[in-house]
């Protein structure tokens, strides 16, 4: 196959981990016979330097006419770089935003997985974790609370704020719909996670997704309360599939599963739309500290990378075969500094490339 792939290699240490990840899709074009175009564009901190803007008009038409988009992180340290001197509009990341927003980004896609290898960082009981876990979560990334209509103003002498929590029928059918087929790729289960017993527009997701199941009558699926969840998260993840839910619902559980992993330097993400299109991250930051020094650790970019395969490419083998590399430099022993342990082999963050 030939696809085209947007590079926003960013600021800090994204250029240095998005080589690592263009280095191990070289090698799968090379093994698999497919052909992959790169175009480089700016965004964050480095197109402000550039063109005094975060994000491009051009940029984004070249975005949005690629096969999928892979970005290395954006932004810098927010006391010393003179980006966040300028107006929030004009910060790094604004343009990610406007992109997320141009691009129709609506579902963000964040796995948490338990490396066998890693598993003296995860903060749970071993015998919870016997076996590993590996879940997906599922977030809406556009309704919600954080898009609703707000307003504080003062009432009878004092301060009342509202925010309005707002999904209609068609926000919550596309992301169910997304996350089902997510689960069709995956174990076949889907986790819906809302405040039913509270909330109506939790009592619309439940119906809708349900509607939505029976589309997929291979998918097994359950509703689960979100402070039951939360709860699940850290007594049983193994239970985990895909857990599909709302905006903040989504960030909150999110946050929580990366931390019972152990290793949030690991874990990539996806930001998904109906249709092929995505753009494709790791979950960390740019981390301007170690910027330069060839010592980050590439694996979150690098697994980034397996998911543009699997979900904007459908080249699951492909992915998997990434998956696999990983897993096997783990096993013998290569650690990048942020994963270091006793008794195990120190690399760089280019060697790791390799390696993998
Ligand atoms: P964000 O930009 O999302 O707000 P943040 O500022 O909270 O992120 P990061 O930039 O992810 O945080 O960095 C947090 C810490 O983790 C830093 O000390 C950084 O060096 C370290 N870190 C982040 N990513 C990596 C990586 N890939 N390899 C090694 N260390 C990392
Ligand atoms: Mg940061």
């Amino acid at each position: 196959m030939e696809k085209n792939i947007v590079v926003i290699k960013g600021d800090g240490i994204g250029p240095e981990i998005v080589n690592q990840a263009i280095k191990v899709l070289d090698a799968i074009a090379c093994q698999y016979k497919h052909t992959f175009h790169y175009q480089n564009i700016l965004m964050g901190g480095a197109s402000i330097d550039e063109y005094g803007v975060p994000l491009t008009d051009e940029a984004i038409k070249i975005a949005k006419a690629s096969d999928a988009v892979l970005l290395g992180s954006i932004g810098g340290d927010t006391n010393t770089s003179p980006w966040y001197q300028l107006e929030p509009s004009l910060r790094p990341e604004a343009g990610l935003l406007k992109m997320r927003k141009e691009l129709g980004l609506f579902a963000n896609l964040r796995p948490a997985y338990l490396y066998d290898e890693l598993k003296s960082a995860c903060p749970l009981k071993e015998e919870i974790t016997e076996g590993g876990f590996d879940m997906m979560i599922m977030r809406e990334l556009t309704g919600g609370l954080y898009f609703g209509e707000r307003e504080t103003k003062e009432i009878d002498g004092q301060m009342v704020a509202h925010d309005n929590l707002v999904y209609s029928e068609k926000e919550i059918r596309r992301i169910a719909k997304r996350g089902f087929d997510i689960a069709m790729k995956r174990r076949k289960k889907v986790t819906s996670v809302d405040k039913a017993n509270v909330l109506d527009t939790s009592r619309l997701w439940r119906k809708i997704v349900n509607e939505v199941a029976k589309d997929y009558p291979e998918v097994e699926v359950e509703h689960m309360l979100v402070d039951n969840c939360a709860m699940q998260l850290v007594k049983d993840p193994r239970q985990f599939d895909v857990i599909l839910t709302e905006n903040m619902f989504g960030d909150i559980l999110s946050d929580e599963a990366s931390m019972v992993t152990g290793s949030i330097g690991m874990l990539s993400s996806a930001s998904l739309r109906e249709d092929k299109l995505g753009m494709y991250e790791p979950s960390h930051g740019s981390a301007p500290d170690i910027a330069g020094k060839d010592i980050a650790n590439p694996i979150a970019t690098i697994l980034s990378a397996a998911m543009m395969l699997r979900y904007s490419f459908d080249m699951d083998d492909e992915a998997k075969a990434i998956e696999d590399a990983i897993e096997k430099v783990l096993k013998a022993g290569y650690r990048t500094v942020d994963i270091m342990s006793e008794g195990k082999q120190q690399v760089t963050c280019s060697k790791m490339g390799d390696l993998i």
